[in-house]
Order: C-alpha cells, then structure tokens, then sequence
C-alpha cells in the first residue's frame, strides 16, 4: 500500500530532484508559527471555552501550542481573556513587558477587547489601551472555534514577519505609541 505524504506547509523556495532551497526568514517563520507558546491570562469566563479549546475535543496541541506558560519569560503568545480592571492594567503590562521578543498578543472576548457589557469606571475598556495587540476574537464568549481561527490568524502574522520582528521601523513605531522601549 502506498502512503501519499504531502508537505501542508512548505515554504516558497527553489525545488529539484534531491534539494529544496529557501530563506532562512521563511523557515524561521514556519517554526514560530508551529511552536507558539500561550500565556493564558485569563480572569473570568471566557477563560473556561480557552479550557474546553485546550481539550481533547478541539486540541490546541495540533496546532503546536499545548504548551502553555505561566511564566513570561517562557512564552511568546500572550492571550488576554476576561474582563480587565483598571487595577488590572499595570499587572498586564509588567507581563507583556518580561516577554520576550518575538512576541504576538490575542485579545480573545469582548471584554478584553473593548471592556464589554461593563462600560463602567473600573473596567478597561479594552486592553489595546495599555499594550499593542495582534489579533481580536469577538464574543461573549467566542466559541473554541473562534479561538482557534484567532490562533491560525497569529500563525499567519508569525510566518510572514521579520526575524527580527522588533527591529523594523512599523514594530518600533507601534511600542513607541505605547511609551514601550
Ligand atoms: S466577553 Fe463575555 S464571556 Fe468573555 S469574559 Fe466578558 S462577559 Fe465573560
């Protein structure tokens, strides 16, 4: 029996018998994008459906993100989900802040992106407010399936990026609006 196995993800790049040549930036991009570690920082409910996205069921571990971290030094994908206080802020920032380059931010949930249904003076009225994000998932809350076309979103931006993603002038502009160095 045969097995026809084809390669779902191969980057641009020359091909012939026995080589294919490409860019190391393409290569570093496809492993970015297949390797990101999440930094769940979840507050309330839409927290449980990134739970039941984690699950056997949706498996985020296909996507190459099961990993998750609780320690800002040791993820690149921070993800936002729940309603954010205003006392909440500076500890989301100091968070974004110890990850290190590159790094990518998923709001995920009406809260986190626009403070939902609590436009009152202690919540945050989105976190885009204190630091830059990436990709928005709407809903309250949004399904796993939602969350997982967030991630596939993110997994694009990865792939297409710079290296050296903080070094390009868009990248530098963008933290220089937030009075991040
Ligand atoms: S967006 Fe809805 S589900 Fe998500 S944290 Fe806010 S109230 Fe809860």
């Amino acid at each position: 029996m045969s097995i026809d196995i084809q390669a779902k993800h191969q980057p641009e790049g020359l091909e012939g018998a026995g080589y294919f040549a490409t860019s190391l930036e393409k290569v570093v991009g496809l492993a970015r994008a297949n390797s990101l570690w999440p930094l769940p920082f979840a507050t309330s409910c839409c927290g449980i459906e990134f739970m039941a996205t984690m699950a056997s069921h949706y498996d985020l571990a296909r996507f190459g993100s099961e990993r998750l971290s609780f320690s800002p030094r040791q993820a690149d994908l921070l993800m936002v989900m729940g309603t954010i206080s205003k006392k909440m802020g500076p500890v989301l920032r100091q968070v974004y802040e110890q990850m290190a380059e590159p790094k990518w931010v998923l709001s995920m949930g009406a809260c986190a992106s626009s403070g939902g249904i609590f436009d009152t003076y202690s919540v945050l009225q989105g976190i885009d407010r204190i630091i830059p994000v990436d990709v928005y998932i709407p809903g309250c809350p949004p399904r796993p399936e939602q969350v997982l076309d967030g991630i596939l979103k993110i997994q694009e931006l990865t792939k297409s990026e710079a290296i050296r993603r903080r070094d390009t002038p868009e990248y530098k502009a963008l933290l220089a609006t937030y009075g991040i160095e």
